[in-house]
């Protein structure tokens, strides 16, 4: 019998499409009490797995889901005073909570970043349904280093695309192309 494959626990049973007219919900931390609890008003875009190393990922997951919404639709509700930046260093400034250690929101405070104006989240902290659902799978590669074995590689890709989650080991296609662009933009080798 093949290995049973747990790649995140929101996508192993299957992708449920976005409702329609979403409007947000309510990401809340895993802390016994006193959570700390972000509103998010509106639907988020890109959603996918990431296998990335910084990504925060629950238990047993082999990848994180993550998607971005405006930062403008983000606010601290309740709590906000357990988060602390998990590395100020990062592009990313993960704010986590200091009792439980998850990621509530993700910024980038630099305003040349591509994705200046975004934030990143994790929806399966919500408990409203209607989320859409993740599109692809990003830094798939780099679940190694988190001490997947190579050799699992085929097997975890195979199901990627089994779930319709297609593959790759940047982001999409579609953002790279996008990042790309705003590089070329910035040094005049697209003209705006
Ligand atoms: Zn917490
Ligand atoms: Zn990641």
């Amino acid at each position: 019998m093949a290995e049973a494959i747990s790649i995140h626990p929101s996508v192993d049973q299957g992708l449920k499409p976005a409702a329609a007219n979403f409007s947000g919900g309510t990401l809340v931390c895993k802390c016994a009490r006193d959570q700390v609890k972000v509103k998010i008003s509106g639907q988020c875009a890109h959603n996918h797995v990431c296998g990335c190393t910084r990504c925060w990922k629950p238990e047993g997951a082999i990848f994180s889901m993550v998607a971005v919404v405006p930062s403008s639709s983000v606010s601290v509700v309740e709590h906000g005073e357990k988060l602390k930046i998990v590395d100020p260093g990062q592009t990313i400034h993960r704010y986590a909570c200091t009792g439980c250690g998850v990621h509530m929101y993700g910024r980038i405070e630099n305003k040349n970043h591509p994705f200046y104006g975004l934030d990143f989240i994790h929806v399966e902290l919500s408990q409203e349904p209607g989320w859409a659902p993740p599109e692809f799978a990003a830094f798939v590669s780099s679940v190694i280093e988190s001490g997947v074995s190579p050799d699992r590689m085929g097997a975890i890709r195979g199901r990627l695309r089994e779930l319709g989650l297609e593959p790759y080991d940047a982001l999409s296609p579609a953002l790279m192309d996008a990042i790309a662009t705003h590089t070329a933009k910035a040094s005049g080798a697209l003209k705006s």
